[in-house]
């Protein structure tokens, strides 16, 4: 017996997998809905997602969606639609082609005669931050205005802060890149139209979760916060207490909650291991949903150049990505901006619409401000190195690999495989005792 903590999408995942391996499991999950950060909520008919907008298909998370039965759902993101960055108030189309490269007005001149030079500069090293790596490697205007926006975006954080080696690196590694990555765009390796395509659901991206959900829903017992860990009497598997008052007694145990509840889990049995991901930093994010006229505005969204007064870090036109009439999701915040998230909802919402007007022209009232956190993969990260946790204890969350739905998916394919490869523990009959309580 296997349990897993969290039913976010990667605990969903996981539990799916192993549910097609015949390998038996229970998913304990705090709330009382699953899916974890994707959450989408209708308002006066319009659907509003708070954590992720779109995800990019990859073949696993393409053949689960299959599995699922949510194919007829899914909204296709163009892979055609413009991108932009704000830059001195204004907006300029990212490039995502060599002749795109050449002639944006996003860049100057001489910023790209800077650039050029990347393929002959030397690649990264282990105490270089991403900032430091590409202001090196293509100068500080692609830094400032391309590439640390649109990568920092990512996380909300600041690539300033970002060690190579924890981030950027893998990213490098699976698109084959070894030393220029000029090179790789020139070869067309950034063309988004050979990119899996980026899509959502008509009812918000938290069909896909749900969707796993109902799958596994056998598996999963909601409003369930697991409280405790310990070592079974036996010193072979775990003992699993939750706020409820029941045990559950398991041979392994996959946590895939944020690394601060990872920590008070392990604190009894795992001392050094919770104080190392107790330290783990993470960004908060405002995500402000404006609601404004419909069909202005052709595009994906656009971020903000860095050195620019205005706070809104990034905004998706869900009107014209998603065909949600009138609604745009504004991010604010993030390490760059911590001091935002001290306003109130009212002050953040008002921001947000005041700064849309100025870049876009367009005039627009926030409908919703909600508060998010996700991984800052900062330097903090360098307390994972090393990490020992003890025998039995899997951590399969977004702050020790990808932050994104594809990589959530790929970490819990992973996680499946190794889980099936391993001996099975002790025999059936004693895999899982329930001391009280009853399953949601
Ligand atoms: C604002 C935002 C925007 C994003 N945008 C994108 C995007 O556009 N595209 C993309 O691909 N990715 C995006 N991401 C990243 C991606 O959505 C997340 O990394 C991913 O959904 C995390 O899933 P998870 O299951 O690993 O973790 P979570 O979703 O955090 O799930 C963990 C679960 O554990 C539960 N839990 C916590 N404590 C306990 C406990 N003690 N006992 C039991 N259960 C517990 C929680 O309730 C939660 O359900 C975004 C993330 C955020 C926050």
């Amino acid at each position: 017996m296997i349990g897993i903590i969290g039913a976010g999408i990667t605990g969903l995942t996981l539990s799916a997998l192993l549910e097609e391996r015949g390998i038996p499991h229970v998913v304990l999950e705090a709330s009382s809905r699953p899916g974890g950060v994707i959450r989408s909520t209708r308002m006066d008919g319009r659907i509003l997602d708070h954590g992720p907008q779109r995800t990019r298909v990859t073949p696993e998370l393409s053949r689960l969606i299959k599995r699922v039965g949510l194919e007829e759902e899914i909204v296709e993101v163009s892979p055609d639609l413009p991108l932009f960055v704000c830059r001195d108030g204004r907006l300029r189309r990212v490039p995502f082609t060599a002749g795109g490269l050449l002639s944006t007005n996003l860049i100057s001149t001489r910023g790209k005669l800077r650039a050029l030079m990347e393929p002959v500069t030397r690649g990264w090293t282990d105490e270089e931050t991403v900032g430091e790596f590409i202001s090196r490697k293509f100068g500080r205007e692609v830094y400032d205005n391309l590439m640390g926006p649109l990568f920092g975006g990512l996380y909300g954080s600041d690539p300033g802060r970002m060690y190579v080696r924890h981030s950027l690196a893998s990213t490098m590694e699976r698109m084959g890149i070894s030393r220029s990555i000029l090179w790789r765009f020139f070869r067309g390796s950034f063309n988004r139209a050979a990119a899996p395509a980026a899509i959502s659901f008509r009812e918000g991206m938290e069909a896909l979760p749900r969707a796993f959900h109902r799958e596994v829903a056998h598996r999963v017992h909601l409003s369930t916060p697991t409280t405790e860990l310990r070592r079974a009497p036996d010193g072979v598997g775990w003992l699993v207490a939750t706020e409820g008052g029941e045990t559950f007694e398991v041979d392994r145990v996959v946590l895939t909650v944020p690394a601060e509840r990872a920590a008070e889990l392990l604190r009894t049995e795992a001392p050094e291991a919770a104080a190392r991901l107790g330290l783990l930093r993470y960004n908060r994010l405002a995500v402000v949903h404006l609601e404004g006229p419909s069909g202005q505005l052709h595009g994906l969204g656009y971020q903000v150049a860095y050195g620019s007064r205005i706070r809104t870090r990034g905004v998706t036109w869900n009107d014209s990505a998603m065909g949600r009439p009138g609604v745009f999701t504004a991010y604010l915040g993030g390490a760059r901006d911590p001091g935002l998230l001290e306003l109130d909802d009212g002050e953040i919402g008002d921001i947000a619409r005041r700064e849309f007007q100025e870049v876009t022209g367009l005039d627009t009232e926030p409908l919703n401000v909600s508060r998010m956190r996700i991984p800052s993969w900062d330097r903090s990260w360098t307390l994972l190195e090393g990490l020992a946790l003890p025998e039995g204890i899997y951590l399969c969350s977004n702050y020790e690999s990808r932050v994104g739905i594809p990589g959530r998916i790929t970490r819990a394919s992973m996680m499946a495989r190794e889980i099936a490869s391993l001996p099975t523990i002790r025999p059936k009959a004693q895999r899982e005792r329930r001391t009280s309580g009853s399953a949601a």
